[in-house]
């Protein structure tokens, strides 16, 4: 038997997709992967060296992870921040988990910003109906409560037109006792994301803007280059640097804007891992957001963030299935020039999972988005 124990091994915490790519990427360099699951099937487990699959509040799980990690890293950021704590006293950590703390909760995410001074849209605070009927009368218009932690793809939120003429209380009854925050809706007129790399030494690079098309709260496409005047561009870069250098964070991180009708960006929120706006970065970029995440964690120099080519990512969500297990044909994809196809490798599709994505290349921004959007149904 070949003894590949002298391979470094990174450690993982998380096992949906972002943690399968950077599997794959980090295998790719040479290191060994240690997933830790915590429990939920994904497709992760299969590109690692490692699993473990046991809850996150397992005490013979975190041995086993520590021992087999000789860095450690999450995927996903509501990891609770007490368990990086404790892996981060044992091995290398990159996000540390103070970062993770903040970007897990949209409480302390908005006051971060707001303590420094990095425009975001305005918000309150609510635990209960009568703070949300102050919140609503101060900020005044239509506003969007979403709760404080555990909320992805819109999950968590409501949107409340000003007009809205229900009672608090029925306003409130889905939220009874949850923290919340009730934030000000933005008349958007693009969303954008910067994804942000910083080394453990402290160098700081910004791969191009990526702007992005939701659907129903959730990503549909992104667009690099980002068909929006340079000088948006230039800003959002430098507000993504100034926020990554404020939260002193480390790794790979994606910064969320809103491009208001009024010119203003306003960061959305942060994600303190790779971000599903930075794929199009493994068909399309001299280094991926994934293979940075494993130059950062394990204190190699962090790579070129150059886009070779413009490119569009689709998202392929469940609803594109004919059944629970039965894919579309990809033929539509892979015919065309410059067509990248990614599955997750996720058991059984479901409306709104996201199942994989592809990109598509092009000699213009414009090319590209047509080859996407010559796919959907
Ligand atoms: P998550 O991505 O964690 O589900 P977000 O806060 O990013 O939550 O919300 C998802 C999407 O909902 C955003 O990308 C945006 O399209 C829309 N949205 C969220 N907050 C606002 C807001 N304040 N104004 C306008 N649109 C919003
Ligand atoms: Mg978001």
């Amino acid at each position: 038997m070949i003894d590949f124990q002298h391979e470094k091994c990174i450690g993982v915490l998380g096992g949906g997709q972002l943690g399968r790519m950077l599997a794959i990427e980090a295998r790719r360099m040479g290191f060994r992967v240690v997933q830790w699951t915590g429990g939920e099937e994904s497709g992760a487990e299969r590109m690692a060296d490692q699993v473990i699959t046991k809850p996150f509040d397992d005490q013979g799980a975190l041995e086993e992870f520590v021992e087999a990690a000789d860095f450690a890293t999450v995927e996903f950021e509501n990891i609770p921040f007490q368990l990086v704590e404790h892996i981060q006293e044992r091995v290398p950590t990159f996000p540390k988990a103070a970062s993770v703390k903040i970007c897990q909760d949209r409480q302390l995410e908005k006051e971060f910003l707001r303590d420094h001074d990095i425009p975001t849209a305005d918000f309150r605070i609510v635990e209960s109906a009568e703070e949300l009927a102050t919140a609503r009368s101060e900020i005044q218009g239509d506003v969007i409560i979403k709760t404080a932690q555990f909320g992805y793809d819109g999950k968590g939120q409501m949107a409340v037109p000003a007009d809205d003429a229900r009672f608090t209380e029925e306003l409130w009854k889905p939220f009874e006792g949850v923290r919340c925050i009730v934030e000000k809706k933005i008349q958007l007129v693009a969303e954008l994301s910067v994804m942000v790399v910083r080394g453990q030494d402290g160098e700081i690079v910004t791969f191009d803007p990526a702007e992005n098309e939701h659907k129903d709260h959730i990503l549909h496409l992104s667009i690099v280059p980002a068909r929006l005047p340079i000088n948006f561009l230039i800003e959002a870069r430098q507000i993504a640097e100034t926020l990554v250098r404020s939260l002193d964070y480390v790794g790979v991180i994606g910064v969320e804007f809103f491009l208001d009708n009024e010119g203003n960006l306003l960061v959305n929120e942060m994600a303190p891992r790779p971000h599903n706006s930075g794929h199009h970065t493994l068909d399309a970029c001299e280094t991926s957001q994934f293979e940075q995440q494993a130059r950062v964690v394990a204190g190699l120099p962090i790579g070129s963030t150059t886009l070779i080519k413009p490119v569009v990512m689709l998202n392929l969500l469940g609803d594109l299935w004919k059944s629970p297990k039965e894919a579309p044909d990809w033929n539509p994809i892979l015919s065309l020039d410059g067509g990248k196809l990614h599955l997750y490798g996720k058991g059984e599709a479901k409306a709104k999972r996201k199942m994989g994505h592809a990109t598509f290349l092009g000699e213009t921004v414009e090319v590209a988005l047509e080859k996407a959007l010559s796919i959907l149904p």
